[in-house]
């Protein structure tokens, strides 16, 4: 048994805080939330003082890439490195993810189901994870690799993934399949091309028709997957609402059809806007990407804050990965700046997250029966949302009811020196 005593409580339901909150963890369950002093502790409960601190449920990242590291096309290709270099930097990002005080990641692609059973197994550290193994897109999609003149045949794919590329519409249920026989927990699907796609297959330039989107969402759904929908502008991202998936990914060009959001809000589809992401494109070395980026700027902001006023669940995700894996925690800083209170962040990196992966009943919030996973932080969140992003302000992380890292004597020695 373990007790966090003396915290200030932000349990990610969205709820005022609570001032010397007392968390009982039994085993890897939360058993008892409450500010009245229990009294005697059993010999062998750990008591663990967090007294100034603030405790949290642990965060979630519901759109990263952590088996990718860089944009460039030899990375994107897997020629840049022995993929043994490629596996152990990955495992790298999954530990520095999960001390940085992650416990769940849904990765939007790239990442094989060895690395969950590794963690599982106990042979790597890293979050809880959501795995959606390849993009599933149709010939010329963005999941599509291809050289700048459209030539397949010697493009290397990693043999470790199953292709997502659609070539008639009779592939899409076998594709969607393939991805579950690989370790699909969600199915990762592209409507539209990116800010980082190549010229020609931009935002606002179409996929997937409205029968295929269907007929995707419909097998996934039939093998009880939710759909995360990779979707920006234009006629692709109206499809993916009508099709009925269950999250848009980075929906910049929500704000150009007053009927979508409405139309998201009535079905409860998830609006995982990634702004970190275009950050980095704005900076691209690439024109074109920069361009885009640059474009889609106020329509994502003013997509965000529709969202909100609709009642549409905005929730946290930072597309890292080609851009390198700075801190998750980034991203809430960006949905702050884009006009949410830093609580609504917060449960947009808790419960509404968890929420958006199905995973609420047992994650996501600070509640007696839920899965122990909870991260500390030195300082007040709600004051200053950028100390989540400061590993050195994580003062704990637990993870299923274990400590994964304590930072707690480091703090204290730095208050009094
Ligand atoms: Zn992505």
């Amino acid at each position: 048994m373990k007790v966090l005593k003396g915290a200030r409580l932000i349990d990610g339901t969205g709820a005022r805080p609570v001032e010397g909150a007392m968390i009982v963890i039994r085993g890897n369950r939360i058993e008892a939330v409450s500010t009245k002093n229990q009294g005697e502790w059993p010999r062998e409960a750990e008591i663990i003082d967090v007294s100034g601190m603030t405790v949290l449920p642990g965060l979630i990242d519901c759109h990263d890439h952590m088996a990718n590291h860089r944009y460039d096309l030899a990375h994107r290709w897997g020629i840049d490195e022995p993929e043994s270099t490629r596996h152990l930097r990955t495992a790298a990002v999954l530990r520095q993810t999960l001390l940085a005080g992650y416990t769940m990641v849904r990765d939007a692609a790239g990442l094989d189901s060895g690395f969950k059973r590794a963690i599982e197994e106990g042979l790597a550290e890293g979050p809880r994870l959501v795995l959606s193994i390849s993009i599933i897109s149709p010939i010329g999609g963005i999941g599509d690799a291809m050289s700048p003149s459209g030539d397949c045949c010697c493009v290397p794919r990693d043999p470790l993934l199953p292709s997502g590329v659609v070539e008639t519409q009779g592939d899409i249920r076998p594709v969607v399949r393939r991805m579950v026989r690989a370790g699909a927990d969600v199915i990762k699907c592209a409507t539209t091309g990116g800010a980082s796609s190549r010229p020609g297959h931009g935002p606002r330039d179409g996929a997937f028709n409205l029968d295929e989107t269907q007929a995707l969402v419909e097998e996934a759904h039939a093998l009880d997957r939710r759909v995360m929908c990779h979707a920006l502008g234009g006629r692709g991202l109206g499809i993916a609402i009508e099709a009925g998936v269950d999250s848009i990914e980075h929906g910049c060009y929500l704000d150009e059809d007053p009927g979508h959001l409405d139309r998201m809000a009535a079905r409860g589809i998830f609006f995982v806007p990634t702004l970190l992401v275009y950050e980095y494109h704005r900076k691209s070395p690439q024109p074109h990407v920069r361009q885009r980026a640059d474009d889609l700027h106020e329509h994502h902001l003013l997509s965000i804050r529709r969202a909100l006023a609709a009642g549409v669940k905005v929730v946290a995700g930072t597309d890292a990965g080609g851009h390198g894996h700075p801190a998750n925690a980034g991203e809430l800083e960006c949905l702050v700046k884009a006009g949410m209170t830093p609580m609504q962040a917060i449960e947009a990196a808790t419960l509404w997250a968890a929420e958006c992966l199905g995973r609420n009943e047992e994650l996501g919030s600070v509640e007696p029966g839920k899965l122990a996973d909870l991260v500390v932080a030195a300082g007040d969140p709600l004051a200053d949302i950028a100390i989540l992003r400061d590993p050195h302000r994580i003062a704990l992380v637990v993870k299923d009811g274990a400590i994964v890292a304590d930072r707690r004597a480091g703090l204290s020695a730095a208050r009094s020196g």
